[in-house]
């Protein structure tokens, strides 16, 4: 399940997998807390370099319990403080950093692979059906109108707005997309779906319809 933020990502996949019984990874949460932890050390995130160097170092486990999602770094639960306004403005530049994709993609990978034997997982990003699993039986982009994102996002946040939601939606969906390394972008085999007009049962009932009819 691949889209930019605020589509609806996070909410459809924890009910699909809940429905259909399977794990859930969310991707964007790894490349938050790896975030984090720079944040924490004090690297300097505007520079790609002292960002790769260090981009082996954070320990990360994920929970990929669709009811009890999350991840320590290091040891440390960071579920929450991945979350704020600080890792939002930052996560970007540190996900555009080729050296922290490819560790990222090659622990995905890993998560996936344990998942099989299990019956699978719902796995969300934005290059999941384009990198990390490209052999994926079902792939979904979603997508919504800036209003609908926005909206969805500041419902979500304490202390905002919608236009600085829209506003702050924009800046990370363009960087996101126009990065060189792995870029957010639809699978030519996956399904689009604008949820502007859906509510989450809608969301999820459509995903588990299209899971039927490839399975
Ligand atoms: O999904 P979420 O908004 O939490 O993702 C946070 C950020 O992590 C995205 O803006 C993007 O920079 C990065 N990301 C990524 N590839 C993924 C998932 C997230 O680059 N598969």
């Amino acid at each position: 399940m691949d889209g930019p933020s605020g589509s609806g990502k996070s909410s459809a996949s924890r009910g699909v997998a809940r429905a259909l019984g399977l794990r859930y990874l969310d991707t964007g949460a790894m490349y938050r807390a790896v975030t984090w932890w720079m944040l924490d050390r004090g690297v300097d995130l505007g520079d790609p370099q002292a960002v790769a160097a260090v981009a082996g170092e954070p320990a990360l486990a994920m929970s990929t319990d669709p009811d009890a999602p999350g991840v320590t770094v290091d040891g440390v639960d960071v579920s929450g403080p991945i979350r704020g306004a600080q890792v939002t403005r930052a996560v970007s530049a540190v996900s555009a950093v080729p050296e922290v994709r490819a560790r990222m993609v090659a622990m995905q990978r890993e998560i996936i692979a344990v998942s099989l034997p299990t019956g699978g997982i719902v796995v969300e990003g934005r290059d999941i059906g384009t990198v990390v699993a490209p052999d994926a039986p079902v792939k979904v982009f979603l997508t919504a109108s800036a209003e609908a994102r926005a909206h969805r996002r500041t419902a979500e946040l304490d202390g905002t707005t919608v236009e600085a939601q829209k506003a702050e939606m924009a800046r990370r969906d363009a960087l996101d997309s126009n990065r060189k390394a792995d870029p957010l972008a639809k699978a030519a085999d996956a399904v689009e779906l604008d949820t502007t007009p859906l509510d989450l049962d809608e969301v999820i009932a459509e995903v588990l319809r299209l899971v039927k009819e490839r399975a």
